[in-house]
């Protein structure tokens, strides 16, 4: 059985087994449940490791996390294989993905190193002030289930670096690649107690982590429902918190777009890692004069896309992460159908050499803005054309959502590229590329109901995990 790690140690008896979604009757694991005792003994050694780590030099901390880093890339065809069977995403996308990771812990590694403050002159004579950055306490990460190495890592990694110390708390649905990333750091050399690990429901698990009053700060990615209960918690204990919620981003067509790159952006936005990205783009806004062109050139490269088991070498589309959401994806296919958009293509649950859930990309041609499936995240290989007169009115269905993550425009304009990264409602905007695919060192994040508090990732992760600090000194 694989444990959690509370207080450095391995603990837990009772466990559940963790299926992949390729093939139902491959058990990767018993991974333990955790109980809302484990979750208080995990916050209590975690406070108690706070003082020791957060005074810990730099060096040490960059010791740590360049040792995590190098051995995740050393492992990345072993770890992308346990990634791709648990989550399902095809088995490039994973060891992608655990590259991503240990590029991350690499970063923190260097920032580790380049912790600095600010001497400011004051405007009063004599006097010196300093403007420094502390640590914030015990940290609560909470993750979903789409990237369950890369989320990690992302948020564990500058926690870490900065001098906090955390409880983490995995997906219930992918829990063996976060058991592998808290096996290594362990190894690396963290502390009792710095880094603990609690697997199981939100429900349960969860709720102990946001209920708990020694929880200094709350880093959280996942759905819209769940971030609102973080929230509500948080405000309750007066405490920080960040969310990274749900989208429904738009990628924009235009006229003048080169229909091959316009047609790979849209298909990787849309489909790839089966469309299950906070990122994906599941609606297509596209200019009339293209419109018929760009439906013809999806239709012919869906129809080439293999979906099959993660592991298979050729896949392009793995599984759907499991039954529920695959339901999930079937139900928003018929009622986009009930709406009057036409199901231009896919949409039906394939069966394959191995048990798992398969499901056929879907595009939706004939859809307009305010059908269900073009303001809901589906989170699914679904998604759909939505036609429009021109630039002005692509801008403006392309803002007209609840969500603001990510926004992308295919044009050979300069003029509407320039534009469009102006009045774009979301964090993120990407010209000729798809919505989803971002670098690890710059600010990640988005806007309205999409996100709350500081961005994540690069530099910008300093404003969430720590607190300014300023001092004055009669000189
Ligand atoms: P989810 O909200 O169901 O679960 C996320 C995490 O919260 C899980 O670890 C879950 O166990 C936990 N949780 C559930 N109930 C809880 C409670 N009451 N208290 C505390 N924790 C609780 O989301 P999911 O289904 O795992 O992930 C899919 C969602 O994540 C999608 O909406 C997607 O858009 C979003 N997502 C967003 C980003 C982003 O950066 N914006 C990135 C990836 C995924």
């Amino acid at each position: 059985m694989f444990k959690n790690c509370i207080a450095g140690e391995w603990v837990g008896s009772e466990g559940r087994e963790n299926i992949s979604p390729s093939d139902t009757d491959d058990v990767i694991g018993v991974f333990a449940k955790a109980t809302r005792e484990d979750v208080l003994d995990a916050i209590s050694a975690a406070k108690a490791a706070f003082p020791a780590w957060s005074r810990s030099g730099p060096l040490v901390r960059h010791a740590v996390l360049r040792k995590a880093a190098d051995e995740i890339l050393a492992r990345k065809d072993e770890l992308g294989a346990l990634l791709a069977r648990e989550e399902g995403k095809t088995l490039p996308e994973a060891v992608g993905e655990v590259v991503r990771a240990s590029q991350i812990f690499d970063f923190f590694a260097g920032e580790a190193l380049r912790l600095a403050g600010e001497t400011v002159p004051s405007v009063r004579p004599g006097i010196a002030v300093e403007v420094t950055r502390e640590p914030l306490g015990v940290i609560g990460i909470i993750t979903p289930w789409n990237f369950p190495i890369a989320i990690p890592a992302w948020k564990i990694a500058p926690a870490l670096c900065y001098g906090n110390t955390v409880v983490f708390k995995p997906a219930d649905l992918v829990p063996a690649s976060s058991w592998a990333i808290v096996d290594i750091l362990q190894r690396a050399g963290l502390p009792a107690g710095v880094l603990n690990l609690v697997m199981g429901r939100g429900s349960l698990v969860g709720q102990a982590i946001i209920d708990s009053p020694d929880i200094a700060a709350i880093t959280f990615t996942g759905s819209t429902p769940t971030g609102k209960k973080i929230a509500a918690a948080s405000v309750e204990h007066n405490r920080r918190f960040q969310l990274e919620m749900g989208g429904k981003n738009p990628m924009v067509v235009l006229d003048d777009a080169d229909l091959g790159v316009a047609v790979e952006a849209a298909v990787n936005s849309a489909f790839f890692s089966t469309g299950q990205r906070c990122t994906a783009s599941s609606r297509l806004i596209v200019t009339e004069g293209i419109h018929d062109r760009f439906v013809a050139a999806m239709s012919e490269r869906l129809a080439s896309l293999v979906v099959d088991n993660a592991l298979k070498p050729g896949t392009h589309i793995g599984p759907v992460v499991d039954e529920g959401q695959l339901q999930q994806d079937l139900d928003y296919i018929r009622i986009g159908q009930s709406e009057g958009a036409r199901l231009h293509f896919g949409g039906r649950r394939l069966e394959r050499e191995t048990k798992g859930y398969y499901l056929e990309p879907a595009l939706f041609t004939e859809a307009t803005n305010d059908m269900r499936i073009s303001r809901e995240e589906i989170f699914g290989p679904v998604a759909a054309v939505i036609r429009v007169k021109d630039y002005d009115e692509a801008l403006s269905v392309a803002n007209d959502t609840p969500f603001g993550l990510s926004a992308g425009i295919a044009t050979q304009s300069l003029k509407h590229a320039t534009h469009f990264k102006r009045n774009a409602e979301a964090g993120m905007v990407m010209v000729n590329l798809p919505t989803a695919g971002v670098d690890f060192h710059v600010p990640f994040g988005g806007r309205k109901a999409s996100s709350f508090g500081p961005r994540e990732q690069g530099r910008y992760a300093a404003e969430f995990f720590t607190t300014v600090k300023t001092g004055y000194t009669l000189a």
